[in-house]
């Protein structure tokens, strides 16, 4: 079955021409895209706060343990064009020497309807999601099918992002541990004048973000031997109006002992809620800040944060356990390929304390201290953010990243 593609006519023709190649789409009536600007949001935060609900009345109440998902990860490529020291695919290869089956155009758009059957929110990342030549499309046909807030995890080191392609996207999280261009450089291990761009992109952005586009946030690894460079980037978050997002270097699954014995991360962590507690824009809440840079135990709930991967395969109940519930194409809908896995693995493994990704701590928040949560997004929706019910999924591993926490520089 065709039906009208809405969207402008290039993006139009791009997917009617998408339609030919295979796999048959089951296009939604182009009504999504003619919301008047605020509904596509209104309408997310309503869906967010009400599966929030479910899953606290199902949890807390009845013990259901399978939660619901608040948005879907997905890695659509594995490709990317930088190699950073920090970064692998979690099995140890270096990017970008990691091949990985991924998903044509038609396959690409057909599970984008497929997630968005389950849920409203979703997060793309990789790889470096811009080196698919059709991930402004898969952009595009999100807003269209009503995502919201769509995520994008980028390195940004684009020579000049798109403003229509970054400004489909809500919420751009960038990676950027120094601000020292030559030292810098040298962890990206690209050619020299890589960080500079990120640098440009980042400002370009941050305008672009003042003006009403999307929301920057910085995920910022912080290691024991680069604290002050940690320093340098909380500092041009503050000075160009970025949100800061820091996440403490893993080895392996866990936070780096030897960091948390560090004194000058120490000074850094009391800095960093000083700088909260006096209004910077800083991700998360002060608490949950403290568990994440402290490493303090959270119970993980990790279905709220389903993984996908290039092509198509979905985990359960989470991504580091590497167990693979379904490919969600094969099973012709999200539902079925989750049922998979929830038939088979058990949805609240018993971790140890493991796992100080923002996004599985965050969502701690929400299922333990949800009033505090709420209030915290009272905060950012003043400091000039929007209110997101869910948080980030940001991989600490990587800007994007296949992100099973494999920091070893
Ligand atoms: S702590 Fe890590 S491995 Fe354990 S359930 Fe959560 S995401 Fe999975
Ligand atoms: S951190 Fe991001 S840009 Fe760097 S290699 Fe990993 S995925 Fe690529």
């Amino acid at each position: 079955m065709e039906a009208e593609v809405p969207g402008s006519t290039g993006h139009r023709q791009f997917v009617k021409a998408s339609l030919k190649n295979g796999t048959r789409l089951r296009l939604r009536s182009p009504g999504s895209s003619r919301l008047i600007p605020g509904w596509r949001r209104g309408a997310g935060v309503a869906g967010a706060a009400l599966t929030l609900l479910r899953n606290l009345v199902g949890y807390h109440v009845f013990g259901r343990k399978s939660l619901d998902p608040l948005y879907v990860v997905w890695y659509v490529t594995l490709r990317c064009n930088l190699s950073c020291a920090f970064c692998d695919d979690g099995t140890g290869k270096k990017y970008p020497q990691v091949r990985y089956p991924e998903l044509g155009t038609a396959e690409a758009l057909r599970l984008l309807e497929l997630i968005r059957e389950a849920c409203r929110s979703i997060y793309f990342t990789g790889g470096e999601p811009f080196v698919r030549k059709d991930f402004s499309h898969l952009l595009r046909r999100s807003r269209e099918l009503g995502f919201w807030p769509i995520f994008v995890n980028t390195n940004l080191s684009l020579p000049e992002p798109s403003e229509g392609a970054v400004r489909d996207a809500d919420v751009l999280i960038v990676s950027l541990g120094s601000t020292d261009e030559s030292q810098y450089d040298r962890v990206l291990q690209s050619r020299s004048g890589q960080t500079r761009r990120v640098l440009e992109n980042l400002r370009r952005c941050a305008r672009w973000q003042a003006e009403g586009g999307p929301r920057v946030v910085v995920n910022c690894v912080i290691s024991g031997s680069r604290v002050e460079d940690a320093r340098s980037v909380l500092g041009f978050c503050r000075e160009q109006g970025l949100w800061f997002s820091p996440v403490a270097e893993n080895r392996g699954v866990y936070v780096d002992p030897q960091l948390l014995a560090h004194p000058e991360y120490d000074r850094l962590v009391e800095e960093i809620l000083a700088a909260k507690k006096a209004g910077q824009r800083i991700y998360g809440s002060p608490r949950g800040l403290e568990t994440l840079l402290r490493a303090r135990f959270f119970q993980c709930y990790p279905t709220l944060v389903p993984r996908v991967y290039p092509d198509g395969d979905l985990f359960y109940p989470c991504h580091p356990l590497r167990q693979k519930a379904a490919n969600i194409l094969e099973k012709g809908s999200f539902r079925d390929a989750w049922r998979s896995g929830r038939d088979r693995f058990s949805p609240m493994p018993p971790c140890d304390n493991r796992c100080h990704l923002p996004c599985y701590v965050n969502n701690h928040q929400w299922m333990e201290h949800p009033l505090e949560m709420v209030l915290e997004n009272f905060r950012v929706a003043r400091q000039g953010g929007r209110v997101v019910c869910q948080a980030d999924g940001i991989q600490p591993a990587s800007c994007g990243g296949s992100g099973i926490v494999m920091i070893s520089d």
